[in-house]
């Protein structure tokens, strides 16, 4: 089954620009809700960075999730689309003094601290704001994910996080700390994770750090395994809805929380992914040395994901049912690797017809640039059409 998209709207529209399916986010919101609802005191944040765009926020803080967020301007963006402050945490390798002092300020619910020279930072900025600030401390678990070589963050090569190593001698020093509360663990191994041996091997390690804290008499309120499940690109259409319900069931049976903890997820590609497409318009038909390119007027700017890790989209033609032929799919910008796919099948194009790039929704619209000078793509939501 292929999706139907409103194409009368879409010719109505400036190309190119992102089209979500609000009723699918609605979907997706609401499986995890019932799924994460099945276990206590689990508790859904959604990662901003994966798509900020202010009509799909409203949504997701709609249906109740916190807020994941790894910038100021994403801390903004949260409270501007009505996340609660004390539903919001905020992480990052790189927290500088005015985006500490913004989270202070509201009052968020936690900081995932990543380093001790961060630590001592916020908790001489909180005392200047005479405010406690929660903390929570990325620990590196070391696991790798199966994915992709720039989105795997849980290595010891990676820059995310403090080492478990260094883990006992931080927690020694928080404790000398007067404005700080250490609060949690937090977690995050990587993006675009299919592989739920993955996050066994996560809670496995996890498993592990909370008996050597446990063996301190320590028991941290909160436990944050952030997010990274991912997404079907191949088959947008095939189970449009990821499987949270096996994600969550992961965590359940592989993860040992001590009675009174909060178990925190962070997701993004999967609750944003499969909702949206980037609509373009062919521009021309050129024959090449041996194949033809259909030269659409999106471009890498509009979505780098094929460019920046030959990430693949499934490309569709939305305004033919001729017999299929193969393309190169390229957009206008002069770079070699604007490219959306090599060898594509495509109902026969011509000139004007409108092209889907599908699972488009999370690392698209809100990674777009304006290399030469190009205008950023707009983004509607079929409740806009209504
Ligand atoms: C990017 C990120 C996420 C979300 O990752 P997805 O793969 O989109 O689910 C969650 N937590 C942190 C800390 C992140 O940096």
């Amino acid at each position: 089954m292929t999706k139907q998209f409103p194409i009368d709207k879409f010719r109505t529209l400036e190309t190119p620009f992102y089209y979500y399916d609000a009723q699918l986010l609605r979907e997706t919101l609401s499986t995890i809700k019932e799924e994460s609802g099945k276990y206590d005191r689990y508790c859904v944040h959604y990662a901003v960075k994966a798509n900020a765009n202010p009509k799909v926020l409203t949504i997701i803080r709609e249906s109740g999730l916190g807020a994941d967020c790894v910038s100021g301007g994403e801390i903004k963006a949260a409270i501007k689309a009505g996340f609660p402050a004390n539903k919001i945490v905020y992480a990052g390798v790189g927290k500088t003094d005015w985006e500490i002092n913004l989270g202070l300020e509201h009052d968020i619910f936690c900081f995932n601290v990543e380093s001790v020279p961060e630590l001592e930072i916020i908790n001489e900025l909180a005392a200047a704001q005479n405010k406690i600030a929660r903390v929570a401390f990325r620990i590196n678990p070391d696991v790798g994910a199966h994915t992709h070589a720039n989105i795997t963050t849980g290595l010891a090569e990676n820059k995310f996080g403090i080492s478990m190593q260094d883990m006992d001698h931080v927690i020694d020093l928080v404790e000398t700390m007067k404005n700080v509360k250490f609060v949690g663990l937090h977690f995050h191994i990587g993006s675009q994770i299919l592989d739920m041996g993955d996050f066994i091997a996560l809670c496995n390690r996890i498993n592990e750090l909370q008996e050597k804290l446990y063996s301190r008499q320590i028991i941290v309120e909160h436990i944050n395994v952030g997010g990274g499940l991912g997404i079907d690109y191949s088959h947008p259409d095939r189970q449009a809805i990821p499987d949270f319900k096996a994600y969550f069931e992961t965590y359940h049976k592989h993860l040992r929380l001590r009675p009174q903890q909060t178990l925190h997820f962070e997701l993004g590609r999967a609750v944003v992914g499969q909702c949206g497409s980037l609509i373009t318009k062919v521009i021309y038909v050129k024959q090449g040395t041996n194949k033809q390119f259909a030269i659409v007027d999106g471009g890498m700017t509009d979505l780098i994901r094929p460019a920046l890790y030959q990430a693949y989209h499934k490309i569709e033609n939305l305004t033919s049912e001729e017999a299929v032929e193969t393309y190169d799919v390229v957009g206008p910008i002069c770079e070699s690797s604007d490219v959306f796919g090599k060898a594509i099948d495509l109902n026969k194009v011509k000139r004007g017809d409108l092209i889907g790039i599908r699972s488009a929704g999370a690392y698209g619209e809100i990674m777009a640039s304006s290399y030469n000078c190009r205008a950023l793509p707009k983004g509607y939501t079929s409740d806009d059409f209504i």
